[in-house]
């Protein structure tokens, strides 16, 4: 009688919570997650060429620092 009490609540419901914890991370980052850097451009030689560059997390296209917001992203890209 009182196993029927038990079965009737589940453990899973912690599960369901999970997904809306990765949705706050998302909105936090916003559009200056779409690039990643801004990393040091090196030459042939690994030096240090004095420019700056970031990379589309998405599409992976690569664009000096402070350029970003004229990129041209490729094909299907979410920051497109
Ligand atoms: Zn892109």
């Amino acid at each position: 009688m009182q196993d029927d009490t038990a079965s009737s609540v589940e453990g899973g419901d912690e599960t369901v919570v999970s997904p809306a914890h990765a949705e706050v991370v998302d909105a936090s980052s916003d559009d200056a997650d779409a690039w990643s850097g801004p990393h040091t451009e090196y030459n042939q030689y690994g030096l240090p060429t004095g420019h700056e560059y970031v990379r589309c997390r998405d599409c992976g296209v690569v664009v000096l620092a402070a350029r970003q917001t004229n990129a041209t992203h490729r094909t299907g890209c979410t920051y497109e």
